[in-house]
């Protein structure tokens, strides 16, 4: 299969109405995505991927109205986030109906649902009369692409047309959250921190452990990943047992005096966590090509977006199974 790339709305548009592959912009990361509606064209994704069959997608349409569509229910809470939120990195988990298969949530009742806030893929959504699933254009496992470049790099001859929409804003997946009138599930840490959610409508029952039986793919323990050992602690505790000609750094703030510069990654000098998740998978990305045995990285502080981009990076240094 030929891989297209560039900006033509109207191709991307007849491949999926084909039943094809687009990857397409989004400002978290890019997704690989088919007509959500379609069963066989849903499977190619997972084949693409070689993502396992008991991980759902996120559905991706343009307006709050379209959901009623394909959802049977939306709570009061639901849409007061999907109002305040979207277009935006929040994905909310409602009733599905019938129009939407059961592969694309893996036999959940539940379908996961976002507004991306990408104008492309807005645009995209809008001329077409069906939503689009699409998880990461990733292989599964890896870690998630926010240029057009990384999907390339590892899809190119599995996906039709990558829409380029230049580098994602964001920069890490969406925050998935589940809201009935009585409990609000959190099931990924992501773009939309706990704390501003919290302020939009109270008490949230909180989960981000990992499962291997996982709602979310982004609670599989190994995830993220790159393929180099990934050392998460005190990097300058952790520098001192590396050979530092040999050693890659993913840090929050500050370089490390004894290791080449071309071998450090800097996420956000100033400390802003906006800055740093913008930075973070391209980062991992670009230190997984050096010529070095091993990754070292280090937490950022527990707050905000920073306790979403720790559990990326918990995940990419979890032994990988
Ligand atoms: P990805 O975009 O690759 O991170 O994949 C989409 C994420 O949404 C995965 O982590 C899925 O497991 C999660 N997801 C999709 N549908 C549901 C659902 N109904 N319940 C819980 N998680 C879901
Ligand atoms: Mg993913």
């Amino acid at each position: 299969m030929n891989t297209f790339i560039g900006q033509d709305l109207d191709r991307a548009a007849q491949f999926l109405k084909e039943g094809s592959l687009v990857a397409i912009p989004t400002e978290t990361v890019y997704g690989l995505a088919a007509n959500a509606f379609n069963v066989e064209a849903v499977a190619k994704i997972f084949e693409a991927k070689n993502r396992p069959s008991f991980d759902p997608l996120i559905v991706h349409t343009h307006s709050i109205e379209e959901v009623a569509k394909f959802t049977s229910h939306l709570p009061e809470k639901a849409l007061k986030l999907a109002e305040k939120f979207w277009p935006g990195s929040l994905t909310i988990l409602l009733p599905k109906n019938q129009l939407i298969p059961d592969l694309v949530t893996s036999g959940l009742n539940t379908v996961a649902v976002r507004v991306p806030n990408h104008p492309l893929t807005l645009e995209l959504l809008k001329n077409l009369d069906f939503p689009l699933a699409a998880p990461s254009a990733n292989p599964f496992g890896y870690i998630s692409p926010t240029t057009a470049l990384h999907v390339e790099a590892q899809l190119e001859g599995k996906v039709s047309y990558i829409i380029d929409g230049g580098y994602c804003r964001v920069g890490i997946e969406s925050t998935i959250v589940e809201v009935n009138d009585d409990k609000t599930t959190i099931y990924r840490l992501g773009g939309i921190s706990v704390e501003t959610i919290k302020a939009e409508i109270g008490e949230i029952e909180e989960i981000r452990h990992s499962s291997s039986n996982p709602k979310a793919s982004g609670m599989l323990k190994s995830h993220y990943a790159p393929t180099k050992p990934f050392i998460l602690g005190d990097i300058t505790t952790l520098v001192e047992n590396h050979d530092i000609q040999k050693t890659g750094i993913l840090a929050f703030q500050n370089q490390q005096e004894n290791i080449p510069k071309e071998h450090q990654v800097i996420l956000s000098e100033s400390g802003d966590f906006a800055e740093a998740a913008q930075h973070l998978f391209a980062g991992m990305r670009y230190l997984d090509s050096l010529d070095v045995e091993v990754i070292l990285t280090e937490l950022l502080p527990e707050e905000g977006l920073g306790r979403a981009i720790n559990d990326r990076l918990r995940r990419a240094a979890a032994t990988k199974m």
